[in-house]
């Protein structure tokens, strides 16, 4: 747990969208003391209202401008088909000096749109954290999301640089460890460890969902771990997925293509009893989830250390 720092990073700190990201950021910058205020915005009412209700930020406030009115830092926490809008929303009242970022999933979408409304003497430092589940809305955070997850930062051109340092110290207050990367490299990365993965398991369960009809609920009472995975998966918020394929468009393509490919192959394996194949195939697989383990993003522990809580 990152203990509370000396002093905050940021005087101010506005949240535009009061979901599981926005939320898990409030109790992690409180948790350790990274803002000397913290005031938040959504859109709607009733999330304006349970946000009051929970205690989310100091201050809730009912317009984006009144928001970012005075912030060092403004985080645009919304779906990323909605960033520029916001980003057009908020511009006007963004304080000079102040940094604007964002957590979207995809980032080249992110920085064409937002960019332009991006005013002269503001910071733009795109960001992306590496950490979530499959719940939304602003009760589902909580301060230790971020915790050893990878935060990448996409710092546009000609960023200043000490706007990249501040930003970078913030998130690795919240416990993240934080990298830089280029945004059409994080698409494609994304595209492969996150994007394309999150569309086979939408498509398994709609595939068994579509079996269910047939066989009534033993697909549900029977279902096994790898499903049981595939659904909690497919249950993330439709939106936010919505979005993302439509903005990552080219990477995600690009890697479904492959996937394809070597899905035909394993078909074929699996057709003309190519054991050999499929055995050298799971072999090399096996070794990429040991890769993960040893680089401390799971855990080793049998059915993700479910078992030790009985049914999860
Ligand atoms: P969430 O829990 O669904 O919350 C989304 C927030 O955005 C809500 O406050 C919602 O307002 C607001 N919003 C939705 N559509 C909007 C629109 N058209 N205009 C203005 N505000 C809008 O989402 P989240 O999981 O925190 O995700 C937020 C961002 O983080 C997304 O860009 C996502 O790609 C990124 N991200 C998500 C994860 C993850 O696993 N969830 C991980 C890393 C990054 P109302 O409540 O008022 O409707």
């Amino acid at each position: 747990m990152s203990l509370p720092a000396t002093k905050p990073v940021y005087d101010r700190v506005a949240l535009i969208g009061l979901g599981l990201i926005a939320s898990s950021m409030f109790w992690a910058i409180q948790r350790a003391g990274l803002a000397g205020e913290v005031t938040g915005y959504a859109r709607s009412e009733t999330t304006r209202d349970t946000a009051r209700r929970i205690g989310l930020c100091d201050r809730i406030c009912d317009s984006a401008a009144e928001a970012v009115e005075g912030a060092d830092l403004v985080v645009l926490c919304v779906p990323v088909g909605a960033m520029g809008q916001v980003a057009a929303e908020i511009a006007p009242a963004l304080k000079p000096g102040a940094t604007l970022s964002d957590v979207g999933s995809v980032k080249r979408h992110v920085i064409e749109t937002v960019s332009p409304h991006v005013p002269e003497g503001v910071h733009f430092v795109p960001s992306h954290p590496l950490a979530g589940t499959e719940h939304s809305g602003p009760e589902s955070g909580f301060a230790e999301l971020f915790q050893n997850r990878w935060c990448l930062l996409v710092p546009v051109e000609d960023t200043e640089p000490s706007a990249v340092m501040r930003l970078r110290r913030f998130w690795e207050g919240m416990g993240a460890n934080v990298d830089e990367m280029e945004a059409d490299h994080h698409d494609l990365v994304l595209a492969v460890t996150s994007h394309t993965p999150h569309l086979i398991a939408y498509t398994m369960v709609g595939v068994a969902d579509d079996l269910r009809r047939v066989t009534d609920s033993e697909v549900i009472k029977y279902s096994a771990a790898g499903f049981r995975d595939f659904t909690r998966i497919a249950a993330s918020d439709p939106t936010m997925w919505r979005d993302i394929f439509l903005t990552n468009k080219t990477a995600t393509l690009e890697i479904l293509g492959r996937f394809t490919e070597e899905l035909f192959a394993l078909q074929r394996a699996i057709r003309t009893g190519d054991g050999q194949h499929l055995f050298d195939y799971f072999t090399r697989t096996r070794a990429i989830r040991r890769g993960i383990i040893e680089a401390g993003q799971d855990t080793s522990a049998p059915d993700f250390g479910r078992g030790a809580k009985g049914k999860a």
